[in-house]
């Protein structure tokens, strides 16, 4: 086996790892024992910069060349009224990076007791992530917190990072801090790493980096498959799928969960596929959304495309481009959804001639 991308594994990993217990320990502190006014997304937002500060630090003294695309940047902190929010992120990133060093973490990456950062030096970090993307190169893509309904629920959300060379994932680090380990064991050991690169497969750690379990999507028959959505009708059209649903004559209700936790639960056989309709507001999807968990999917042996059945172009920029939806699934699994969706659009465009 080569040693392709084995050192941005291990610090992609690591990097993702402790931003998973940044945000855990956000929602403990500030979510769960406090009484937050309802719709409150402050926790979310010192989650999100405290999250990139540290996984954008990691990659710098890593790989000093290589751009971010990442989800935010750190402009509302700079000025005087984000002071109080800029000292609490500074203090939860530097609580996260000089926590004794985990399995396969080097101390050279900047980790662990003594290596705090000025916040200064936090505020470039975040500031990392406003690269715009593009078709050449190596570039990372960061989504801190994918999920961030879920992330305030204490339901799904994840940690997203991907490592894209000239336009191709080429290896994608997902961690979802409260998905089962096993989805069997629905009230078992929560927290779980996922991780693909390409052509050497797709992988289940545990969250402190142990017990790799290899992933493989397995086949379907028509009585046990079922749809993986999103848990907000405003991301994807749930009435597309219940249409394609019975087009297939799927019985069983969809799975719902925020986040690209959707892709790591295909991708360990949870749900048979995942279908991801725009809603029809214009909405460009963004690469840091898709780029971990398409990579995830291809490598634990199945196919994602788009509603056309056409590839995804990661070499855009900062989105996807175009809007036509996503279909992931097993391969058979993924033929037959196509056509079905195919048929669903057909209708919907006579329906709506017919208005
Ligand atoms: P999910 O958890 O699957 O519902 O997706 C969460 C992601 O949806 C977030 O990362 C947002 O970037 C993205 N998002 C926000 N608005 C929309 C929209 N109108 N359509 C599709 N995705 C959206
Ligand atoms: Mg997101």
């Amino acid at each position: 086996m080569s040693l392709k991308f084995t050192a941005e594994e291990q610090v992609a990993v690591a990097a993702v790892r402790r931003a998973c217990v940044l945000t855990s320990s956000v929602f403990n502190k500030l979510v769960k024992n406090e009484t937050l006014v309802k719709g409150d997304k402050s926790p979310v937002t010192v989650g999100d910069y405290s999250a990139q500060a540290v996984v954008n630090t990691i990659l710098g003294r890593a790989f000093p060349d290589d751009p971010i695309v990442g989800e935010e940047d750190a402009a509302d902190l700079r000025i005087e009224s984000g002071t109080v929010l800029k000292n609490r992120i500074v203090e939860l990133a530097n609580e996260a990076l000089t926590s004794e060093l985990g399995i396969g973490e080097k101390a050279e990456w900047g980790l662990g007791p003594g290596q705090s950062r000025t916040p200064d030096e936090l505020l470039d970090a975040i500031d990392r992530g406003t690269y715009g993307g593009g078709r050449t190169g190596r570039m990372w893509t960061l989504d801190p917190i994918d999920g961030t309904k879920g992330f305030l629920r204490g339901e799904q959300y994840a940690v997203c990072l991907a490592l894209i060379v000239d336009a191709q994932v080429e290896l994608g680090v997902i961690g979802c801090p409260n998905l089962p380990v096993d989805a069997l064991k629905p009230d078992g050991p929560r927290g779980c790493i996922f991780i693909a690169v390409r052509g050497h497969g797709a992988k289940q750690l545990t969250m402190s980096g142990a017990d790799p379990k290899p992933l493989k999507i397995p086949s379907f028959s028509d009585d046990n498959l079922n749809f993986l959505e999103s848990v907000e009708a405003a991301h994807s059209s749930h009435s597309f799928n219940n249409r394609v649903a019975q087009i297939l004559g799927i019985k069983r209700a969809p799975t719902q969960m925020d986040s690209q936790a959707k892709y790591c639960s295909l991708a360990r056989g949870d749900g048979g596929v995942y279908l991801r309709m725009p809603t029809g507001v214009g909405y460009k999807e963004k690469i840091w959304d898709h780029a971990p968990g398409s990579v995830l999917i291809e490598e634990a042996g199945g196919i994602i495309t788009d509603s056309r059945g056409e590839p995804l172009d990661f070499g855009l920029g900062r989105t996807l481009g175009e809007n036509y939806g996503f279909i992931a699934a097993g391969k058979d699994v993924h033929a037959k959804v196509l056509a079905a969706v195919k048929q669903a659009k057909e209708e919907e465009a006579k329906s709506k001639g017919n208005l």
